[in-house]
């Protein structure tokens, strides 16, 4: 593909307003928040009672398999109702938002990556990173170029037109991150987003989310791996369920 654009240093992309302070980003707070799902004749309480209001940065959740870090993490973005309580975003809760208005929150304040990088396959780095900005109704012009600026900022101005199939499992992961934070969320939550990279490739992508929590944003990291969660500002932990604050 042709680009318009000489290729961006570095300290360039570091400048990109991404990385710089935002004051007045939404918060994200929980209040008695509870998810219990129907097993058998039982119930499998998946999330107890929960209440915490997330501080801006970056904020590890570590727990066992099957512990309720994903059942978490889909209440937290409003994919899922909770059984009580509520999840609230500046002073918006979710739960009084129809699921066409919530859908349309999401898309305006929050970012997704998750373990596979689900990158739409027929579609080059550059547009899979344009996709949630074409759906915000950014005009062509204006998406291209925050689309390279944001290749440029994760290293990969270079795979701005490859499909996914033509990228390393850390290169897709990469785009990922910045199709997650093309629109600027406030908040971004990853669910193992290293999970399937090598140490180093995860280190990378670690690196990409601790610059997005430096500038205000509360960014919430599902992790198996301690060393990855080491990395963060903040820390929790879920097991069978019941969340607690690590530090
Ligand atoms: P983790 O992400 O920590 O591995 P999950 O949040 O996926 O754990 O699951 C927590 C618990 O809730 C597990 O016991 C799981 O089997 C159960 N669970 C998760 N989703 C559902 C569902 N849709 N229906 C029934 N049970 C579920
Ligand atoms: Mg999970």
């Amino acid at each position: 593909m042709t680009t318009t654009h000489p290729t961006q240093p570095t300290a360039q992309a570091a400048n990109h307003p991404t990385n710089q302070a935002a004051p007045t980003l939404p918060g994200l707070r929980t209040e008695t928040l509870s998810r219990t799902y129907p097993s058998g004749d039982g119930q499998v309480l998946a999330l107890a009672p929960f209440t915490h209001t997330f501080p801006p940065g970056l904020t590890a959740v570590v727990g066992p398999s099957g512990s309720g870090k994903s059942t978490l993490l889909n209440l937290l973005a409003g994919f899922d109702e909770p059984t009580t309580g509520r999840v609230v975003v500046g002073d918006t809760a979710l739960t009084t938002l129809s699921e066409a208005d919530r859908a349309d929150f999401r898309l305006r304040h929050y970012g997704f990556v998750f373990q596979n990088h689900n990158l739409v396959s027929i579609l080059s780095a550059q547009e899979n990173v344009e996709f949630p900005l074409t759906l915000a109704g950014m005009p062509a012009r204006q998406r291209q170029d925050r689309a390279r600026e944001l290749l440029a900022l994760v290293g990969l101005e270079a795979r701005a037109g490859h499909l996914p199939n033509q990228l390393s499992g850390g290169e897709a992961q990469r785009v990922a991150v910045a199709r997650a934070l093309a629109h600027d969320p406030a908040i971004l939550l990853a669910d193992e987003p290293t999970g399937n990279l090598d140490s180093r490739t995860g280190e990378r992508v670690l690196g990409l989310l601790q610059r997005a929590a430096a500038t205000g944003r509360t960014v919430i990291l599902i992790t198996h791996d301690r060393d990855v969660a080491a990395q963060a500002d903040h820390h929790l932990s879920v097991k069978d369920g019941v969340v607690s604050l690590e530090d």
